[in-house]
């Protein structure tokens, strides 16, 4: 996909953050959150991120939508210069990109009305009179199968699920053309969760959404995205479409997260082994050099300490940043899986958990 063809493009993104070690302390840490990261969102689609806890997912989506500012690299939304508005622009920009957060508990004020809650966003915008807003409300709140007798009520009182719904009408009543869901559902059962994402699905049918979908749940991601885009230490490790990297995976770390993420058949667990990853869990703060997976990775060979591998992308958009596997186009998917097994340095575990 080109620039003229992208909602949303985003070249060479960076972000650090700088955190005093301790309370007296003089160090100072930084954390490399979101390292030279380039992706495209087209008009309507759905592109899944995900890695670990930690692995910059939030910050990335943060900073896409200018929540926080970039350190380096470029970002266009919808043809323009996302970097460059200001003022009227950027309020303008940010009713185009809207956001849901994960927990319905909190981004909620209890004291709100629904009407107020969902309103907001317009409010802020300015130039809808208060009965336009109304309109606006009630119709985002019937987009998300709520009827308007809830405008008077407080979040106190409804499930997890309908204060989902709330924010999602209060992502919509702008009529943004991306969404930013992060881990949208990660605090719902299992159930809603379920309804959540079908909501979600409907909504991107009529209206021709694009999200930007952040989990750090495989099963989850795949289930909702067109693309996913894998995130390690801040990088995108692996990214294309989502059948593609959910089976044909070429890359070590996301053959982990597949070997981890619960089978969809339950009869199929006995045959799936987890692959532990073995080292400690990384850390930002110092990332490793080269392939910063390369400290945990059965497959690392010395270049991968010393030179990052590059993420090129094949004809069919699949790009996976690996030395040992980029090139060879038969470490994929379920044979890759098995030559990481095979190798005596793996730590396995069985579904129950326990060591083999
Ligand atoms: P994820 O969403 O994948 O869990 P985040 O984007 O939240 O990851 O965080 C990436 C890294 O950046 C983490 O190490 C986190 O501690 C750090 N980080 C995020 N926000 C801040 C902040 N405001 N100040 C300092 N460090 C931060
Ligand atoms: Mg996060």
């Amino acid at each position: 996909m080109n620039a003229t063809t992208a909602l949303l493009s985003l070249r060479g993104v960076s972000r650090t953050f700088t955190t005093r070690r301790a309370l007296l302390g003089r160090r100072l840490d930084v954390v490399h959150a979101v390292n030279d990261v380039s992706l495209d969102i087209a008009a309507g689609e759905t592109l899944g991120i995900v890695g670990e806890s930690g692995s910059g997912k939030s910050t990335l989506g943060r900073v896409a939508l200018r929540l926080i500012e970039p350190d380096r690299g470029t970002i266009e939304f919808d043809g323009r210069d996302l970097l460059g508005a200001d003022g009227r622009d950027l309020r303008r920009e940010r009713q185009r990109m809207t956001v849901i957060f994960q927990d319905p508990y909190t981004s909620l004020d209890p004291r709100w009305t629904v009407e107020r809650l969902v309103g907001e966003p317009l409010r802020i915008a300015g130039g809808t009179s208060p009965a336009d807003q109304r309109d606006r409300v009630v119709e985002a709140l019937r987009r998300v199968g709520l009827e308007p007798d809830v405008l008077t009520r407080r979040p106190r009182g409804f499930s997890g699920g309908q204060r989902q719904r709330i924010v999602i009408a209060r992502a919509l009543v702008t009529r943004p053309k991306l969404v930013f869901c992060d881990e949208p559902v990660s605090a719902l059962d299992v159930s809603t969760r379920a309804r959540v994402l079908g909501l979600l699905r409907e909504l991107q049918v009529e209206t021709g959404l694009a999200y930007l979908f952040v989990s750090h749940d495989l099963g989850v991601v795949e289930a909702v995205s067109d693309r996913i885009a894998v995130m390690y230490l801040g990088s995108i490790v692996e990214v294309g479409g989502a059948e593609t990297v959910a089976q044909r995976y070429g890359h070590p770390y996301t053959a982990a997260l597949v070997s981890a993420s619960p089978a969809p058949d339950p009869l199929d667990r006995g045959a799936k082994r987890r692959i532990v990853l073995r080292g400690d869990p990384p850390s930002p703060i110092t990332p490793p050099s080269g392939c910063a997976f390369h400290p945990r990775c059965p497959l690392a060979q010395p270049v991968c300490a010393v030179r990052k591998p590059p993420l090129r992308a094949d004809p069919d958009g699949h790009a996976v940043a690996c030395h040992r596997t980029a090139e060879d186009r038969r470490l994929r998917g379920a044979d890759l899986l098995d030559l990481l097994r095979g190798e005596p340095t793996m730590n396995l575990l069985t579904p129950e958990g326990t060591p083999t």
